[in-house]
């Protein structure tokens, strides 16, 4: 089997922190907003090596906005050389782990000292940047030929996209099927009820607590049967339904005792892995006690690689920084001006938390942080 390349592939697994700055090899899993940007801030430091599934960084909220407006990707998908210039990157799924190696999907083995495990939510989209341009063209297409929209999922995402086709095709009628008995169900009922009611005064029409048997659509028949017996037409749809956790591939690892019941890996505060002092995890995968957010897991992508420059320079284990968990923030965009957000003391929801976030999606901020600010 291969090495993943790059200095000081040795195995052993032993970093542990106990090498004195002696060690150099970090790989990290998964290259989304928290694992792409830890490989980043750590380029200088260390020799890293990005293993994911895709050639790029996918800034995750924008997705909706691209398929009303493709262009947007251009911006919002990065490939991982452009920001890793100091680093290697593996495109493969990750399959396996052992206390000194991560097993890729083509049977190839890469050594580390430090782990970072950063695999979030597990996607389905191409490879490559390319391809990934032209699904949304084709999203795009499928939308602008469409009179009618079905929407398969009411959380942040069916929420979005519904909104983003209200705003930009206000003659379309979008229809939103969600099987729980609130939208957006991971923050207050509050925010629920402000983004059902600006998504019905947009004539959205939300059917609750009702599903699509996922496996009966044809978007050839038009017609949808949901699980209460009512009928939708419409001439295309979009499943938006939650995607899993990206761990089921660390089940029967040598992690798989620092899984939760969830699936979440359980870390201590300054985020390394219970029971592995030399292997960290951040991002959505991990079991810390507040929303997933990309704000967040970013936030932990700093510590961690504070962490890993301290562990590199020969630091005691004292001298970690720690991680204390985020407040309850989110914000959902509503088209291209509003938005509902939930902060600490209160719920907002139009144009005001729509300054913030639904013009430019944070992509200009979250370009500068991975050092991109000038294209
Ligand atoms: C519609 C929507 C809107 C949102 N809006 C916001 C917002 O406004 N602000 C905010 O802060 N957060 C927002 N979030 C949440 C945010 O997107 C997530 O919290 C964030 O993406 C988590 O980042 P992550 O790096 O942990 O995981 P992910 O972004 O899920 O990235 C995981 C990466 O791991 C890779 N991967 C997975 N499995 C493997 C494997 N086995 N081998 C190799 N690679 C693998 C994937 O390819 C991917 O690159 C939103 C989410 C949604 C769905």
């Amino acid at each position: 089997m291969n090495s993943g390349g790059g200095r000081g592939g040795g195995g052993g697994g032993g970093g542990g922190g106990g090498a004195s700055g002696s060690w150099r090899r970090v790989v990290v899993v998964g290259g989304g907003i928290a694992g792409a940007l830890l490989a980043k801030s750590i380029q200088f430091h260390t020799d890293v090596v990005l293993i994911d599934q895709k050639e790029y960084f996918e800034i995750p909220w924008t997705n909706l906005r691209s398929k009303v407006e493709p262009s947007v990707a251009e911006k919002s998908l990065i490939n991982h050389s452009d920001y890793l210039v100091n680093g290697k990157v593996i495109t493969s799924s990750a399959v396996d782990v052992s206390e000194a190696a991560v097993m890729t999907a083509e049977g190839r083995e890469v050594a580390y000292e430090y782990l970072v495990i950063a695999t979030g939510h597990t996607v389905s989209t191409p490879r490559r940047r390319r391809d990934r341009l032209e699904q949304f063209q084709e999203d795009n297409v499928k939308i602008q030929n469409s009179g009618s929209v079905l929407i398969v999922g009411g959380g942040p995402t069916g929420v979005e996209l519904a909104a983003e086709i209200a705003v930009d095709y206000p003659d379309k009628k979008v229809t939103l099927v969600h099987n729980g008995p609130r939208l957006l169900e991971f923050i207050g009922r509050k925010a629920s009820n402000k983004a059902l009611n600006w998504l019905k005064s947009k004539k959205v029409e939300v059917l609750l607590d009702q599903s699509v048997d996922l496996n009966s659509i044809s978007e050839a028949d038009r017609v949808y049967t949901t699980s209460s017996g009512e009928t939708i037409e419409a001439d295309s749809h979009f499943l938006c339904v939650d995607r899993p956790l990206g761990s089921s591939w660390l089940a029967e690892t040598a992690l798989k005792n620092s899984l939760d019941k969830y699936g979440r890996l359980m870390v201590d505060e300054h985020l390394r892995v219970r029971g592995h002092s030399n292997i960290f995890a951040i991002g959505d995968i991990t079991d810390i006690p507040e929303l997933k957010q990309g704000f967040l897991a970013q936030r932990h992508a700093m510590v961690a690689a504070k962490n890993l420059k301290l562990l590199a320079a020969g630091a005691k284990e004292g001298k970690l920084a720690s991680y204390k968990p985020g407040s309850a923030m989110a914000m959902v965009t509503l088209g291209r001006k509003e938005a509902v957000a939930q902060l600490p003391f209160m719920t907002m929801v139009g144009p005001l938390p729509g300054l913030f976030k639904s013009r430019d999606l944070f992509v200009h901020r979250t370009r500068k942080q991975m050092g991109l600010n000038h294209h």
